[in-house]
């Protein structure tokens, strides 16, 4: 629980800090930071020198598919996954089989968790019982047994009625609705973006107006209920034009994006990868910039992976048959960073600001700020690294970049002053395997 990161670039955008700074976690929260600081006896060192030491990073949505469905991803893995990217919470969704929808399952999640999980993990709770969009869950049920946030992720909740009193209990409970917005008439048998690539490729494709209609309605329901909505996996024009002028009349409307709809188009599906399916799909470039410029802009509030695993022989389909969804936590940081840093488009406090520090403020979760007295979560990432992403720590490997080298590294995560991924070379214990070494490393500690 006690550990000194020292010798790194320390980023923080919630004191608006970057500078060459050591950063000392005492029984598991950060106790200070600064220059020259000494271990205390027996304390493990980091050495930085070279890498950013930020805020660790908070994903507000991601699918550990535990309960139910372990072949895809459990909540093991899934955090291993996590801390392998950098991040040290993610928030559970609750399409799960039984899906999150009562107490029992979110007090199994909230158990594995704690038994096995590496990273924290915040439960997400249904919107309506089993999603199907019928009658509302047990939401105060599920706020007290820990759940952040409400959705139905996974699909839209069609019913407006059931909806606005969805954000009418959440706003008692003190909780986002987090809505995938798509219209399910218009998006039926859809398996892509509907435009000059699916007319191309003869494939069924959704409008971008399906998602623009939801995310409308969902806006006017939060006018009505003054409840708060969080728009998950934004991905048009129309949408982010629709959270722009909700914002600008403050109602309480926060949105995500995911690092797949920022750096890749529907001209990427030619090649048929059923790795480049999900929902809401890849659209055109034009829908792209505009997200590019809702981040510059601050009109993207967050970038969450929306990790979604799937068997590779659920996968091993053609285009049309197989499952929407790609994975993302161990790519995300590396990808937004060639996207959006490296381009020029954000400066990297931005980039943290994104990913860490509003996502935690969203959520109003621990974490996402290195000031004394915080959550000791810390990622210790070099920029001038590369990492080659031949295989995942998920259990799934349905990622656009499998087999591809990015140009970050993840040295070290830190979860509440334990270090959970270990990336670092080790010369001490050189001639044994790497989980060897490891063990090695950790038994010191
Ligand atoms: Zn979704």
């Amino acid at each position: 629980m006690n550990l000194l990161i020292s010798n790194g670039r320390v980023v923080d955008p919630s004191q608006n800090l970057d500078r060459a700074a050591d950063v000392l976690i005492e029984d598991g929260l950060v106790a200070k930071i600064g220059p020259g600081l000494k271990a205390p006896k027996g304390v493990a060192t980091i050495d930085a020198a070279g890498c950013i030491v930020i805020p660790g990073l908070v994903d507000l949505h991601t699918h550990l598919r535990e309960p139910g469905q372990e072949h895809k991803e459990t909540i093991r893995t899934g955090t291993e996954a996590a801390v392998a990217g950098g991040y040290t919470s993610v928030c559970a969704m609750a399409n799960t089989t039984p899906p999150n929808d009562e107490r029992p399952v979110t007090e199994m999640i909230v158990a594995e968790a704690q038994r096995n999980g590496v990273c924290r993990v915040y439960p997400i709770g249904a919107v309506s019982k089993g999603l199907a969009g019928l009658e509302l869950s047990e939401m105060a049920d599920l706020r007290g047994a820990g759940c952040v946030a409400f959705s139905d992720d996974g699909k839209p909740v069609t019913n407006s009625k059931l909806m606005r009193a969805a954000l009418e209990y959440a706003r008692m409970l003190g909780a986002p609705v987090i809505a995938h917005e798509e219209d399910a008439f218009l998006a039926e048998g859809a398996v892509m973006h509907e435009g000059y690539y699916s007319t191309l490729l003869g494939m069924k494709g959704a409008p971008a107006a399906g998602e623009e209609i939801l995310t409308s309605r969902d806006i006017h329901l939060v006018e009505l209920t003054g409840g708060r909505l969080h728009v998950a996996h934004l991905s048009t024009v129309g949408a982010i034009e629709a959270v722009r002028r909700a914002k600008s009349r403050g109602l309480a409307v926060t949105c995500e994006a995911t690092p797949h709809h920022i750096a890749l188009t529907d001209e990427a599906v030619q090649s048929f990868s059923t790795d480049l399916k999900m929902n809401p799909p890849l659209r055109s470039e034009a829908h792209r910039r505009a997200l590019l410029e809702a981040i510059k802009d601050g009109t993207i509030d967050v970038i969450a992976t929306d990790h979604a695993p799937h068997h590779p022989d659920e996968k091993r389909v053609e285009f049309d048959l197989a499952p929407f969804g790609v994975i993302g936590l161990e790519t995300a940081f590396a990808v937004c960073h060639e996207v959006l840093v490296k381009s020029k488009t954000i400066k990297l406090a931005q980039l943290v600001d994104l990913m860490s520090t509003r996502p935690a403020r969203t959520f109003n979760l621990p974490g996402g700020t290195l000031k004394p007295g915080s959550a000791g979560d810390v990622a210790v990432i070099d920029l001038d690294g590369a990492t080659e992403f031949a295989s995942f720590r998920s259990r799934s490997h349905n990622s656009p970049w499998r087999g591809r080298t990015l140009g970050t590294r993840v040295v070290a995560t830190v979860v509440g002053g334990v270090v959970r991924f270990d990336g670092r070379p080790s010369p001490a214990v050189e001639g044994k395997s790497r989980p060897q070494a490891a063990r090695a490393r950790g038994a010191r500690r």
